[in-house]
């Protein structure tokens, strides 16, 4: 590998800091690959790039001029594993050019501050300072060429860090914090019921932020549901897709169960019998697809179907564990999250949603299993189940 040198860094790169990838010991081979592998995927669109990890850092370089720097940025800071990410200028490895580099890269920011410190890091032990000289060097030279900033050790407004590495020195200035979490793929595959709510896109958001691959199920009653309220779960699918990457929508005709279902049960049951039925089906689309749990938008007595009951009796139909990340949240709080992730406004479109389509007048908030299975015996389970599973429509959503 010596076709890199010292002479010809690339004018400007991007650091990801790694977040509880670093803690996990062993497995932080694995867990840097699949970053990598999942940075490489997501910035395919904005150029070409080499993303290469070391010493717990990644670097995301260009390899061409032609390359979208600010798209890729943006698209970094959605990248689940990563807890900081900067832009850095790539200097020459003399303290004289790492000066020079920080003065020019990050006027703007020094000219916006009014405290500063420098933090250096030499891996390179042929470099002639080591890291405290370099910086007092740097500090020293950046306080004469900007008289308005004062040092501060312990609180400054920018913290211009110096980095001495094997190539090329860096410079880079505070980091963006980054999406948390851990990199999709570590945390195994989950199926999730994405209805056009509020609730399930900030579920589904949440488990992928803990490494989840999701692909998507979404039950769709038309004529009672119309195209648009599909096209509306299509699109907050794709509004995911920055976080989890290219995203299956496995869309399941379900209005013959909804229609039986009303034909043939009791109306106090019928949210709590239909969704047993999703439960059900979701596990089918688990079974096919290799995952190993469902995930749903269901928040502790939001509404009939979500009293503690009510969640028992949905689960007793699956044997895959049911995750519910934002079970103990307040509406407010998941209105939050929707915000910050981009996905409530379109959540709030008018659209109906197959739940609302016969609502009970009266449904049972404290339901028995018994009366459940009583109310499924009218009904020709498995038959409805295949029917529904053979008339899935999947949609492939792309970051
Ligand atoms: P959300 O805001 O996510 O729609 P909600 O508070 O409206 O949730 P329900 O309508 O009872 O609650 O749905 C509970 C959960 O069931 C949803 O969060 C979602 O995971 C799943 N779900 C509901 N309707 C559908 C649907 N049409 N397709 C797929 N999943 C659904
Ligand atoms: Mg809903």
């Amino acid at each position: 590998m010596t076709n890199q040198t010292a002479s010809t860094p690339p004018a400007e790169l991007i650091l990801l800091k790694l977040g509880e990838v670093v803690l996990k010991g062993l497995n932080r081979r694995g867990f840097e690959e699949r970053l990598i592998g999942n940075a490489k995927r997501r910035l395919k669109k904005h150029g070409t790039f080499k993303v290469t990890s070391r010493q717990s850092i990644v670097y995301v370089e260009p390899l061409s001029d032609s390359c979208d720097m600010d798209g890729a940025y943006d698209t970094l800071c959605k990248l689940f594993g990563v807890v900081g990410v900067s832009r850095a200028k790539a200097c020459e490895k003399t303290p004289e050019a790492i000066f020079a580099a920080a003065a020019d890269y990050l006027r703007d920011d020094l000219l916006a501050a009014s405290t500063f410190k420098v933090e250096s890091k030499r891996s390179d032990k042929a470099f002639p300072m080591n890291s405290i000289q370099l910086s007092q060097y740097v500090g020293g030279e950046l306080d004469e060429a900007f008289p308005h900033l004062k040092p501060d050790m312990h609180d400054p407004d920018v913290t211009v860090h110096c980095e001495v590495r094997d190539f090329a020195a860096y410079v880079h200035a505070n980091p963006a914090p980054g999406a948390g979490g851990l990199p999709v793929g570590m945390g195994g595959r989950a199926v999730s019921l994405l209805s056009g709510g509020i609730d399930s896109p900030v579920a589904s958001w949440m488990m992928a932020k803990r490494g989840v691959a999701l692909e998507m199920v979404h039950f769709f009653s038309y004529p009672y549901t119309s195209p648009e309220a599909k096209d509306k779960v299509l699109q907050l699918a794709q509004l995911l897709t920055p976080w989890c990457g290219r995203l299956t929508v496995h869309v399941v005709p379900f209005t013959e169960i909804q229609e039986e279902l009303r034909r043939s049960c009791p109306e106090p049951l019928f949210t709590l019998l239909m969704r047993r039925f999703m439960m059900r089906i979701s596990e089918r689309v688990a079974q096919r697809i290799g995952a190993h749990g469902l995930v749903t938008g269901e928040s502790l007595g939001q509404v009939a179907s979500q009293t503690m009951d009510a969640m028992a009796v949905t689960n007793a139909v699956v044997d895959l564990p049911v995750f519910r990340p934002v079970v103990g949240m307040d509406k407010e709080e998941i209105i939050r999250i929707a915000r910050n992730i981009g996905t409530f406004e379109t959540s709030i479109l008018p659209y109906e949603d197959c739940c609302t389509v016969f609502t009970p007048r009266h449904p049972k908030t404290h339901p028995t299993r018994e009366e459940l299975e009583e109310a499924e015996t009218k009904l020709d389970v498995e038959g409805l189940i295949r029917k529904a599973v053979d008339g899935i429509e999947r949609v492939v959503m792309e970051p």
